[in-house]
């Protein structure tokens, strides 16, 4: 949320100014990771080598991201400022039988 002078806000998504004493939309919500147990297959033909390289392949995986990412991922809260025609094309993507399309 941006705010300016103390009585505007600017719309999140497409930065329209909103004006005092006229409507503005605050969405919030999370994003967060659902986890539903780990399986292991046993695989006794494994070696402890290929294990263990897995286990350096993730792990280099993981050096590659940032703290903030991998955070995120497991859980990311947000709140937006949003003008009525961010709040509007927000409200039809996420209804159900809505038309969830999310464009960079
Ligand atoms: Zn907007």
């Amino acid at each position: 949320m941006k705010k300016q002078k103390g009585i505007k806000f600017l719309c999140d998504l497409c930065g329209e100014l909103l004006e005092e004493g006229r409507p503005r939309f605050i969405c919030r919500g999370e994003i967060f990771c659902a986890f539903d147990g780990l399986e292991i297959e046993e695989d006794l033909e494994r070696s402890s080598e290929s294990v263990r390289a897995e286990i350096e392949r993730l792990i280099r995986e993981l050096e590659k991201r940032t703290e903030e990412d991998l955070r995120d991922e497991v859980h990311f809260p947000f709140r937006l400022d949003l003008c009525r025609k961010c709040r509007d094309r927000i409200y039809r993507a996420l209804k159900p039988g809505g038309e969830l399309e999310i464009k960079n």
